[in-house]
């Protein structure tokens, strides 16, 4: 028998369209859906799921997953959630030039030496050599580009050679089949970066139908103005845009997400193509570094809005493990500083902290995530030996299970849009995203009754409950809710 034809008999079908869910079978061969339908006498293998829910594998849109893919190739903290591809490069943050990224993610692998690679086909090369668990797309990080090509941390425009360089980068990651641009215009060095500077990076993406993504300059009391600038590249550079982890920062500003959806609303309805990603936690994960260059613990007019030390706990310290799992307000007591002072005393011990930060409510949480324009990211990042956020392991399941099942606040059919179809529209994906014939068997078997996180703040590293299989390019990457070590996925074109 070929084993690489099978049924999957009995599924409720959520076919990542937002249609209704349906009863069918669904015919795979050699990593393709074939046929979907009341499917009898067909000699292959059955797997019969007994009215378990399927539907398209999970695109995670805001992954920073670079160099996990090499580091922890079976992707557990992903694949066991569902997600069969992730979207790289977020926030400014990938891979080429080599030399513009390198010490960052030396700091977060600091055990694993970091393979060579001089371009983005090198890279693609690398990743599809040692085939991870989970597909990916990349996205071109500005970050990036601007420490490979000098200009680093200066706050002027680039000069000429600084703009070719850059560009040419850019351009060199088009043609190899990246997705997209992406900034952090919090972070260094994309805040030292003008919104001009940025168009003119930007328009490189454009004949290539790709998406500008960015962590905006403000997700607190300027977050309006910051989706304004935003969608200004976007239109500058006459690209699609990407708001990524739309979110409310600073206790001060709770309440904007009815005018920052109204935005994007807005937008659209001038024939922008502007979406957003969320993740469903009203606390994020930083750089500590970030946060206090912010000037989040003063009434500041920072990025992330104004932030409490007991608001503020270390995930992972490098250097300093045994701040790991504390609230930044505890060490201030060990120290007898204030918040600003303390956070600065730990960057002198340990500059590449990642803290979790609680400064968003469930009201904005929910009017986002209510937003048809908006989609699911994790935005995990998984650092070695770090207390994560539980985002990385919990966020797709936490959208079904306690979103949409329990809270229903979106149905069951949109979530799964939201994770499936349209950000494979969106990032040009055409041949995943929906459970359509002809498109790739990248998929997740689910029961919609049980699915939920499992992963919390202070136990991070735990699965998921009711993701029983994950398919990916047609092989089973997890089969009843067990890793089956398959290594099958690969780096993802974007379809031209
Ligand atoms: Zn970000």
């Amino acid at each position: 028998m070929n084993e690489n034809k099978y049924i999957i008999k009995n599924a409720f079908v959520f076919d990542g369209l937002g249609s209704d869910k349906f009863q069918a079978d669904i015919l795979i061969e050699d990593g393709i859906i074939k046929e979907i339908g009341n499917l009898e006498n067909i000699d292959c293998k059955i797997i019969d799921i007994k009215g378990n829910a399927i539907a398209p594998g999970f695109i995670d849109v805001h992954s920073h997953d670079d160099i996990a893919l090499i580091v922890y190739p079976e992707m557990d903290f992903k694949v066991m959630q569902g997600v069969t591809t992730v979207i790289n490069g977020n926030c400014g943050n990938n891979v080429i030039p080599r030399q513009g990224t390198l010490e960052r993610w030396q700091t977060r692998y600091p055990d694993n030496p970091i393979p060579e690679w001089n371009s983005y086909s090198d890279y693609i090369e690398l990743i599809n050599s040692i085939k991870p668990s989970v597909n990916s797309a990349i996205l071109i990080g500005h970050g990036s580009v601007r420490n490979g090509s000098g200009l680093k941390n200066q706050k002027r425009l680039p000069n000429q050679n600084e703009y070719d360089e850059m560009k040419g980068w850019i351009k060199e990651g088009m043609e190899a089949g990246a997705v997209g641009f992406s900034t952090g215009l919090i972070y260094e060095p994309g805040r030292y970066s003008s919104t001009d500077e940025i168009i003119e990076l930007t328009k490189v993406i454009s004949p290539y139908d790709g998406v500008y993504s960015s962590h905006m300059r403000n997700e607190g009391n300027n977050l309006l103005l910051s989706i304004e600038e935003t969608i200004k590249i976007g239109q500058g550079a006459e690209t699609s845009i990407e708001i990524s982890h739309h979110k409310v920062s600073g206790k001060d500003n709770w309440g904007l997400s009815e005018k920052s959806t109204g935005m994007i609303n807005d937008a659209r309805d001038m024939g922008i193509n502007v979406h957003s990603d969320q993740y469903p936690y009203i606390a994020g994960q930083s750089a500590l570094f970030a946060i206090h260059q912010n000037n989040a613990f003063n009434e500041g007019e920072g990025g992330l809005g104004t932030v409490s030390g007991d608001k503020v706990i270390i995930a992972h310290a490098p250097i300093m493990p045994e701040y790991e799992g504390k609230k930044l307000s505890d060490i201030c007591d060990d120290f007898d500083l204030p918040e600003q002072q303390t956070a600065e005393k730990i960057l002198s011990q340990d500059p590449h902290v990642l803290a979790i930060i609680e400064g968003m409510c469930e009201e904005d949480l929910v009017t986002i995530l209510s937003n048809p324009h908006t989609m699911i990211g994790s935005d995990g990042v998984p650092a070695s030996g770090a207390n994560p956020h539980p985002r990385l392991y919990g966020c797709f399941p936490r959208v079904l299970g306690k979103y949409a099942r329990e809270e229903k606040i979106i149905s069951m059919e949109e979530a799964i849009y939201k994770m499936t179809g349209l950000p494979a529209k969106k990032f040009n994906l055409n041949d995943r995203g929906t459970i359509e014939i002809g498109k790739a068997a990248d998929l997740v078997v689910f029961n919609p009754d049980t699915v939920i996180d499992l992963a919390t703040y202070e136990n991070p590293r735990v699965y998921p409950e009711g993701i029983v299989h994950v398919i990916v390019n047609g092989t089973f990457v997890v089969n009843n809710s067990k890793h089956t070590g398959s290594r099958v996925g690969k780096i993802i074109k974007r379809s031209s």
